[in-house]
């Protein structure tokens, strides 16, 4: 299975990619992570990124084309992936595309998680209130300028991935603001519909 899932920060792709590694043993590919990988570890790219996530902007395509890239050519991810993050621009999915059809694969589909801007604002003051209640750190993007401006590319950006992967056919569109349970359960079905009308 090779899914792509999209939707705005905040939205729950972490918890139900997890769910879905899981439930069909393939790996999770999320670019914010190998990015923060990279900024924790102080590699050049690393470094490049920080001042760009830390503000809420995003990165160069270039930069996470060459991750994803290299990612994909690992041998867990031979057998099927999530991508978590990634693609969050039209020329990032042309270059997925185009990667993918080099190997002769193809993706299976892309759920997008729909969720309402003052939704998120408030899960992300939330997350940030329980990580402070509790003594944890919270990631150098998530206070509310940040967030807003991650929000505003999700939407100039990151949208038009989901209408690119619409006119492909590819798109599934759930609710991301059900329960947790519920959206697992509807992306579950949508794959399993997926899976059944695959050729
Ligand atoms: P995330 O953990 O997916 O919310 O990503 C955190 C930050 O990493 C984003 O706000 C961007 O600055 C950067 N980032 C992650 N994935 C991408 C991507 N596909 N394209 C550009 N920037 C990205």
């Amino acid at each position: 299975m090779r899914l792509v899932l999209l939707g705005p920060p905040a939205a729950g792709k972490g918890t139900q990619s997890a769910r879905l590694q899981e439930r069909y043993h393939i790996p999770q590919l999320s670019t914010g992570d190998i990015l923060r990988a990279a900024v924790e570890a102080g590699t050049p790219g690393g470094l490049a990124a920080k001042a760009i996530m830390d503000r809420g902007g995003l990165v160069p395509d270039e930069t996470v084309i060459g991750i994803v890239s290299d990612r994909l050519s690992e041998p867990d991810a031979r057998g099927g992936f999530i991508l978590d993050g990634f693609p969050r621009t039209v020329p990032q999915a042309e270059a997925l595309a185009r990667l993918l059809e080099s190997q002769n694969l193809k993706l299976d589909a892309v759920i997008e998680l729909k969720v309402d801007d003052a939704v998120l604002l408030g899960r992300i003051a939330k997350r940030a209130s329980d990580s402070r209640a509790g003594g944890a750190s919270i990631r150098s993007d998530d206070n509310p300028e940040a967030f807003k401006a991650r929000l505003a590319a999700y939407h100039a950006q990151t949208e038009p991935v989901a209408a690119y992967y619409a006119g492909k056919g590819l798109l599934k569109t759930v609710d991301g603001m059900a329960p947790v349970e519920t959206v697992a359960a509807e992306i579950a079905k949508l794959l399993d519909i997926a899976a059944r009308s695959a050729p």
